[in-house]
């Protein structure tokens, strides 16, 4: 299956894609993650991206679509992928449809996760993440056992630089006016199915199967 998860930061897209790569055995490509790495390894690319980044804005589109195309290259994606933060914009979105249609393998789905917006700022304040195996936690909703340490291997849990409240509310605006029109490009093309991002974790997962496998599931 080709996937793009859509949704707000803080909606639950990453973790659930998580979830989904193991049932379905296709990679997760999260530009997040990707400029997340380069930042941290202090790449030419992770350099330029820092900024916007700890502003929260969005990474030009010429670096973000160069690395998308790269990656989506890669042999692990022959057999599909679920794109997670990506497309961000309606440029990046007619970018990919590009991409796919050289290679005549278009878009599948596009799974919405949608939660209210007074949820949001609490799930992303409290939101932390093991530096060694990158377990997620919130302290208000599934805070670890002992504060600051990781359940699985105790080691430290950190709070990423844009999970600080103004960047927050940076990131959620742009989300508003750039990224949510996005439900309504691929609404257009009939592959938009909105799931309530609100309640377990498992139910949501469920949700988003019981689409995967009415699309084909492959
Ligand atoms: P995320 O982990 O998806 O919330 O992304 C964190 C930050 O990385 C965003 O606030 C942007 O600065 C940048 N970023 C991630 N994906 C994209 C994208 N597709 N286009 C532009 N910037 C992105």
């Amino acid at each position: 299956m080709r996937i793009v998860m859509l949704g707000a930061p803080g909606a639950g897209k990453g973790t659930q894609a998580k979830k989904l790569i193991e049932k379905y055995k296709i990679p997760q490509i999260s530009t997040g993650d990707i400029l997340r790495q380069s930042v941290a390894e202090g790449t030419p690319l992770g350099k330029e991206a820092k900024g916007f980044m700890d502003r929260g804005e969005l990474v030009p589109d010429k670096v973000v679509l160069g690395l998308v195309e790269e990656r989506l290259g890669q042999p692990d994606c022959k057999a599909g992928f679920i794109l997670d933060g990506f497309p961000r914009n309606t440029a990046q979105a007619a970018a990919l449809d590009g991409m796919l249609s050289k290679i005549g393998k278009p878009l599948q789905l596009a799974i919405s996760v949608d939660v209210p917006f007074e949820d949001l700022m609490k799930r992303l304040t409290g939101r932390r993440t093991c530096r060694t195996c990158g377990q997620m936690y919130n302290v208000y909703f599934n805070a670890p056992a002992k504060e600051g340490k990781c359940d699985k291997d105790g080691a430290e849990l950190y709070q990423r630089d844009d999970d600080k409240e103004e960047t927050i509310r940076k990131r959620l605006q742009v989300y508003e006016s750039q990224t949510a029109p996005l439900i309504e490009y691929y609404g257009g093309k009939g592959i938009v199915r909105r799931i309530k991002g609100t309640g377990s974790i498992s139910d949501i997962f469920n949700a988003i199967t019981a689409e995967i496998d009415k699309a084909g599931g492959k």
